[in-house]
């Protein structure tokens, strides 16, 4: 099922109330449209009925996709430094829907399924385009990492972020963009051939370490790394 519920806020713009319907669970089995949405850059939008400003709100849902396998707990783009509390509230809130905590039907569903965390509407878009290409979304985190250290300048900064965005038609390469978290303004693209995920495909023990560290939980992002001391793997040294 999909969950909505009522609620009150200010439009940015005038400061009028505007009620909508905010999504607290969406179930993209049987609510197929609402992928579509995700996808679309569209969900959740909200227009105010006094001055026709547009805004949207900021995730906050649980997504369950069972017949593509993916459960996602989307958060609002400013909550991502707190991804070590909230990596363990979703693996908490999995284990009692579909992991060991669940009831067994629930969990022969949960079998199937990958956990991710995301941060911002353009991060769970990611995580829904990447499956439907087929991607790993692991590898495709190492591509960014490439990418930052192949480029001479990038606009890395807190509040901006690389994403996959889309699939050149033409040359079947990916489209990655630098954009804005919380506007999502996109700030530039760059066309990487798809040969650079292949590279990295073929060579797991290469990228062994990068993927333990991309892996400590569901928030599969390479802003991790960049964060604080992160958590630590098994075989790390506590540090301070
Ligand atoms: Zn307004």
């Amino acid at each position: 099922m999909s969950l909505f519920h009522p609620v009150n806020l200010l439009c940015p713009q005038c400061e009028a109330p505007v009620s909508m319907s905010a999504v607290g669970s969406v179930n993209a089995d049987r609510r197929p449209d609402l992928r579509d949405d995700i996808l679309e850059n569209r969900f959740q939008d909200a227009a105010c009925p006094a001055c026709g400003e547009s805004f949207r709100l900021q995730p906050q849902f649980n997504y369950l996709d069972a017949g593509r396998g993916q459960w996602i707990a989307a958060m609002p783009a400013n909550r991502l430094r707190d991804h070590l509390e909230l990596e363990d509230e979703a693996n908490d809130l999995f284990s009692t829907s579909y992991g060991s905590q669940a009831p067994a039907a629930a969990q022969e569903v949960g079998k199937g399924l990958t956990v991710r965390l995301t941060f911002g509407w353009p991060a769970v878009r990611e995580k829904l385009l990447l499956r439907q290409l087929e991607l790993d979304d692991v590898i495709v985190e190492m591509m960014k990492l490439h990418i930052l250290r192949s480029v001479e300048t990038a606009p890395l900064a807190e509040g901006i972020e690389l994403r996959l965005v889309d699939v050149d038609e033409e040359t079947g390469s990916y489209v990655f963009a630098w954009l804005e978290t919380a506007s999502e303004k996109y700030i530039e693209y760059l066309n990487v051939p798809s040969e650079l995920y292949v590279v990295i495909h073929d060579n797991p023990e290469g990228w062994a370490a990068i993927r333990g560290r991309l892996e400590t939980g569901p928030f599969v992002d390479m802003q991790k790394l960049y964060m604080g001391e992160g958590r630590h793997t098994g075989d790390e040294r506590q540090a301070g």
